[in-house]
């Protein structure tokens, strides 16, 4: 049986905390990460009703997506409303964490999973986030004592590149020299020129390690001055970001695709709703889990002939359909817990593959979306024009 703490180590793992906005709250909000861990239940929400079910399915651990306390607070006492929630928890032996922003960018992600569950397929992020910067070393060394070099250089963080250490890339070549007066060589004698066998090793060096590898090269490399060049690189985007966008099998009338939507998604009472012709074609799609209208323009930008997210609002909505003569990218809003639920069960299957039969990983089917009521207007919407 795992400890809370193994199962923070893999959920880190693949959602960084460091990727979180610096105005989230991600991470243990309370429980031991010493006790063990035997069944967990996945939620968006810690609401009543979702720690409820995590006491009633008597799981130890409640990973949410969204925080409990997003805004700071300096106690929690139990007449408080948030209070009482995380004193349910404690006493009922509850440990609860969450996975926020550092979710929604990661790969795969929050928007990853609502991709998948209506059908988008050659996924590329909307917003796409730089890999980590870094450097390209460049060090020249006695053909002798490259491989030294090179395990010094990877031992101090050089030469990582994603599943794979102690990357290097090598050449043979000729090194000359000539020691002036005061030098003490190495290889050679002052004032006559020398030649020797010299191997180029290139390596990527994490931003962060600048000073440990040079460090490592300056201990380890045989010479009194050793030929180096650190270069930077020009980051790329990489696979995490915000959002998602790509292609649906085949070109589908807007009103087909939002049928769909509303029939894959998990279903709330407010459904699928969208802005645009209902008859206008959409192939290439954007998807963003939760609030994402900010990213419209970002989605239009990608090629978007629709964007689904939730939270849309009046205006900015109006504005992106009328573009272009009326020919604007079409919005599909869904409810906002409705385009994150997805992510759960795709966490779920992970938790299952990595830790097998050793902790119980249950969903919560409990819709947290506030909405309870819809009522279609007695004019159906086909009169708008
Ligand atoms: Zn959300």
């Amino acid at each position: 049986m795992p400890r809370l703490a193994d199962i923070i180590a893999v959920l880190d793992g693949w959602f960084d905390p460091r990727w979180a906005e610096s105005w989230d709250a991600v991470g243990l909000v309370c429980g031991d990460p010493a006790e063990s861990v035997e069944r967990l239940l996945l939620a968006v929400d810690a609401v009543p009703s979702t720690i409820r079910e995590t006491l009633s399915t008597s799981s130890q651990l409640l990973i949410t997506h969204h925080p409990l306390l997003l805004t700071p607070v300096h106690g929690v006492p139990a007449d408080d409303a948030k209070g009482a929630l995380v004193h349910r928890m404690i006493r009922g032996g509850v440990a609860h964490f969450v996975a926020h922003t550092n979710a929604d960018v990661a790969d795969p992600g929050v928007s990853d999973a609502l991709a998948d569950r209506v059908g988008l397929q050659a996924l590329r992020p909307l917003e796409p986030h730089a890999d980590e910067p870094f450097d390209k070393l460049v060090v020249y060394v006695p053909t002798s004592d490259a491989q030294r070099l090179i395990d010094a250089l990877a031992a101090a963080g050089a030469g990582a590149i994603g599943a794979y250490d102690r990357c290097a890339w090598t050449v043979e070549g000729i090194g000359t020299f000539r020691p002036r007066l005061g030098a003490q060589p190495t290889i050679g004698r002052v004032g006559e020129i020398e030649q020797v066998v010299e191997t180029r090793v290139e390596m990527v060096v994490p931003v962060g390690r600048r000073r440990a590898v040079v460090d490592a090269l300056h201990a380890v490399h045989p010479y009194e001055e050793p030929a180096f060049d650190l270069l930077a690189a020009r980051p790329v985007p990489g696979r995490r970001g915000t959002g998602r966008v790509g292609e649906l099998a085949r070109a589908v009338p807007l009103r087909e695709f939002v049928a769909h939507a509303a029939a894959t998604l998990p279903a709330t009472v407010g459904g699928v709703r969208a802005a645009g012709d209902p008859e206008r074609l959409v192939r290439t799609v954007a998807v963003c889990g939760g609030s994402g209208g900010s990213l419209a323009e970002d989605a239009r930008r990608a090629g978007a002939e629709a964007f689904l997210t939730a939270d849309l609002k009046h205006h900015p909505a109006v504005e992106a359909v009328t573009e272009r003569g009326g020919d604007g990218m079409a919005l599909v809003d869904a409810a906002h817990w409705a385009t994150e639920a997805p992510w759960l069960d795709a966490v779920a299957a992970r938790l299952r593959e990595t830790l097998g039969t050793t902790v119980e990983v249950r969903v919560s089917r409990r819709v947290t979306d506030p909405w309870t009521l819809h009522a279609p207007s007695p004019e159906s919407s086909e009169t708008t024009e």
